[in-house]
C-alpha cells in the first residue's frame, strides 16, 4: 500500500538508473520539477535502494546497459521481490529489438534514446505512474490484507459473474476455525495472523486446480466457492491435518459446511446460508468436521418457517415452559446446590416438546426474543418468588440474556420492576450474556453491564471462549461469574492441548478473582479433573438435565434436608 498513500508535502520518488552522469542529469532536469529523482549508477545500487529505502518509489527509469549489473539483469531479479515488482519500471534504450525484450520481462513502457521531447517523458512517467496506482486501489479494496484472499464484497461479486459459466455444478463451502479468539489472546495477534495467513494457504491449495474462489469472512471463517468435488472430507481433514502441525495453540479445530450441487436459482447468500447451517450443525461433535447440507437440514428450514409462523400464538397460550437445570458449588467436601439456570422449552400443541437450540437462534434473526425472553424472566422471578416462600430459602436462578436484548434500552426499568413484582432481591436474580455479544458491540455491552451490576444483577460471562474476544474481554468489561463454553469439556477429554488450555483459562479466571462455572459435565471423569484444576461451580447432566420447577423442588428439599 505504501505505493499510492502520498502527500503534497511528500513528493512521489522516481529512481533514474543510468551509468552516463549525463543521461542521469537530463532526465533529473526533466522529471524534478514535478517529482523527487534519486539516482543510481547501475543495477546493483537500484537494487539496494528498491529494497532497503524507508520511503517508497513510484517509478524506476532504467538504462539497459550498464556495468556490474545492467537492466536486464535488475528485471530479472525484481521478480524475486513483491515489493520490488509493486514499483513499475520504463526502460530506457536505444536499440529497439530490446524494446520488446524488456516489456516481456515485466516493464511497463519505454523511453527511446536520445531524449528529445521532454514534455512526452514526463507524461509517459506520469501516466504509468497513475495507472499502477490505480491497480493498487483496486487490489486493495478486492483483496483481504491479511490473507490476500478475495475480500467478502468482491467474492460475491466474482461468484455472480462466474455462475454462468460454472452452470450449477459448483459447491459452496464454509470453513470455520474454532477456538480462534483464544490462540488469539494466548499467543498474540501476530500468532493469530499467520494461522490466518497460513488456512488461507492451504485454502488456496484447494481450489487452485478446480476453478474455484474462496474469501475470508468475519475474522475467523473462510468461504470456498468450487467446482463440485467428491472428497470435501478429504480436503478438510487434510487442511485440519497441516493447521494442528502449524500451530502452537492447544485444540484449534477445522469445521466445515458444504452446500453441493448449489441451486443454480438460489441466490449466493443463500446458498452460503445453507453451507452455514451445516456448518453449524456439527459445532460441539469432535467426531466430525465437515457436514452437507441435505434433504434433512431442507426439512428443518421448513420447519424453522412454521415455528416463525406459530410463535404468537405459542406466547399467547403460555405454551412457552420454564425448565430449571441445577448448579452445584464443588468446591467443598460434598457438592452443594447453589443455584440455576432457567432454560425455556417450547411445549407445541402439534410438535411436541421443541429444544430453545431450535427455535432461539431464529427469534434472535427476526428481533421476537425480546418478547420471549420477557416471559421467561418474569416466569422465573415467580418461581425463584415461590421457592422463598415455601421453603424460606433463596435460590439465585440465572436467566438468560440474548445478544439481541443488549440493545434494548429500557432493559434495565423491565428486570428491576420484576424484582419489585416477586419481592426479591437483585442478587436472586442473576444475568447470563453470551460472550459474543461482545462482538457485536463492546460499547454498548460495557457500560450495560456496568448499570445491571450497579443495580445490583450478578453478570455471568456464558459460553466463554466460544467466540472471538475472550481474553481481551474479560479485562475490560467487570463481570462476577464466568462460564466456560462446553465445547471445551468436549475436547478437554479427547487431546492434551485442549485441556492445557481449559487449566490456563481457570488459570486467569483464578487471578482476575472471578470464579468459574463449568457446563455440559456429564461424567465423574470431567467433574473430578475440573475440580483438580481449581473449578469451582459445575452444571451439566451428571447432575441433571433441566426439569420442571415441579421436580426441581425435590433438590431444594434434598438440599435443606442434607444441611439441617
Ligand atoms: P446455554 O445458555 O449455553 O445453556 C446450556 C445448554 O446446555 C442448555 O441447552 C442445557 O440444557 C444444555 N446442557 C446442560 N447440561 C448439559 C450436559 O451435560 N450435556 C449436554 N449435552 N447439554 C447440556 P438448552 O436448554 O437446549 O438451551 C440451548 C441454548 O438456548 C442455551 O444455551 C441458550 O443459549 C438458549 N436459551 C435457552 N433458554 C433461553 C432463554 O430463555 N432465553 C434466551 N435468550 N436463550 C435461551
Ligand atoms: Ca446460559
Ligand atoms: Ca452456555
Amino acid at each position: 500500500m505504501k505505493q499510492f498513500i502520498q502527500t503534497n508535502r511528500n513528493r512521489r520518488r522516481v529512481l533514474v538508473v543510468d551509468d552516463e552522469l549525463i543521461n542521469r542529469e537530463l532526465l533529473s532536469a526533466i522529471l524534478s520539477p514535478r517529482y523527487e529523482v534519486v539516482q543510481a549508477e547501475n543495477g546493483a545500487e537500484a537494487w539496494e535502494l528498491l529494497t532497503t529505502s524507508e520511503q517508497p518509489f513510484s517509478l524506476v527509469m532504467l538504462d539497459l546497459f550498464m556495468p556490474v549489473m545492467s537492466g536486464f539483469e535488475l528485471l530479472e531479479k525484481r521478480r524475486e521481490s513483491e515489493e520490488a515488482r509493486a514499483v513499475p519500471v520504463i526502460v530506457m534504450t536505444s536499440d529497439k529489438s530490446a524494446e520488446v525484450k524488456s516489456i516481456r520481462m515485466g516493464a511497463a513502457d519505454f523511453i527511446s534514446k536520445p531524449y528529445h521531447l521532454p514534455d512526452v517523458i514526463l507524461a509517459r512517467c506520469e501516466r504509468i505512474i497513475e495507472l499502477n496506482e490505480d491497480k493498487s486501489i483496486i487490489r486493495y479494496t478486492e483483496r483481504d490484507a491479511l490473507t490476500e484472499l478475495y475480500s467478502k464484497e468482491y467474492f460475491s461479486e466474482y461468484i455472480r459473474r462466474l455462475r454462468p459459466d460454472l452452470k450449477g455444478d459448483v459447491d459452496a463451502a464454509v470453513l470455520y476455525i474454532e477456538h480462534f479468539g483464544m490462540l488469539n489472546e494466548l499467543f498474540g495477534r501476530a500468532e493469530g495472523d499467520r494461522i490466518l495467513r497460513e488456512t488461507a494457504g492451504l485454502i488456496t491449495r484447494i481450489i487452485i486446480s478446480s476453478s474455484g474462489i474462496a474469501c475470508r469472512t468475519d475474522g475467523n471463517s473462510f468461504r470456498i466457492y468450487r467446482r463440485h468435488c467428491d472428497n470435501w472430507e478429504e480436503l478438510v481433514e487434510r487442511v485440519q491435518t497441516e493447521l494442528s502441525s502449524l500451530s502452537p495453540s492447544k485444540g484449534l479445530r477445522l469445521r466445515a459446511g458444504v452446500y453441493q450441487s448449489v441451486d443454480p436459482e438460489l441466490d449466493t447468500e443463500s446458498c452460503f446460508d445453507r453451507a452455514k447451517a451445516a456448518c453449524d450443525r456439527i459445532k460441539g461433535n469432535y467426531g466430525r468436521n465437515t457436514e452437507f447440507y441435505n434433504r434433512e437440514l431442507h426439512e428443518l428450514e421448513m420447519h424453522r418457517q412454521r415455528l416463525i409462523g406459530d410463535i404468537d400464538e405459542a406466547i399467547e397460550n403460555g405454551d412457552l415452559r420454564v425448565f430449571y437445570q441445577p448448579k452445584y458449588r464443588i468446591s467443598g467436601e460434598r457438592p452443594v446446590l447453589c443455584s440455576a439456570e432457567a432454560l425455556v422449552r417450547w411445549q407445541h400443541p402439534r410438535l411436541g416438546m421443541i429444544s430453545p437450540g431450535e427455535f432461539i437462534p431464529l427469534f434472535e434473526k427476526n428481533g421476537l426474543i425480546g418478547k420471549i425472553d420477557g416471559c421467561v424472566w418474569r416466569e422465573a422471578a415467580a418461581q425463584v418468588g415461590k421457592w422463598k416462600e415455601k421453603y424460606g430459602f433463596t435460590l439465585p436462578v440465572s436467566v438468560n440474556v440474548s445478544r439481541v436484548d443488549i440493545f434494548d434500552h429500557s432493559l434495565e426499568c423491565k428486570l428491576c420492576s420484576l424484582l419489585e413484582s416477586f419481592g426479591l432481591k437483585p442478587g436472586d436474580l442473576m444475568l447470563e450474556i453470551t460472550e459474543s455479544a461482545y462482538s457485536d458491540n463492546a460499547e454498548r455491552l460495557i457500560s450495560l453491564v456496568g448499570s445491571l451490576r450497579s443495580c445490583g444483577f450478578p453478570i455471568e460471562m456464558d459460553d466463554f471462549g466460544s467466540g472471538y474476544s475472550s481474553l481481551n474481554m474479560l479485562t475490560t468489561i467487570p463481570i462476577d461469574i464466568l462460564k466456560l463454553d462446553m465445547s471445551f469439556i468436549r475436547s478437554m477429554m479427547l487431546d492434551k492441548k485442549s485441556l492445557r488450555l481449559v487449566e490456563l483459562i481457570l488459570d486467569i479466571a483464578k487471578f482476575l478473582g472471578v470464579p468459574t462455572v463449568a457446563e455440559g459435565v456429564e461424567t465423574e471423569e470431567q467433574l473430578l479433573t475440573l475440580k483438580k484444576m481449581g473449578c469451582e461451580i459445575i452444571q451439566g447432566y451428571y447432575f441433571s438435565p433441566p426439569v420442571p420447577a415441579e421436580r426441581f423442588s425435590e433438590f431444594i428439599e434434598k438440599e435443606i434436608m442434607q444441611s439441617t
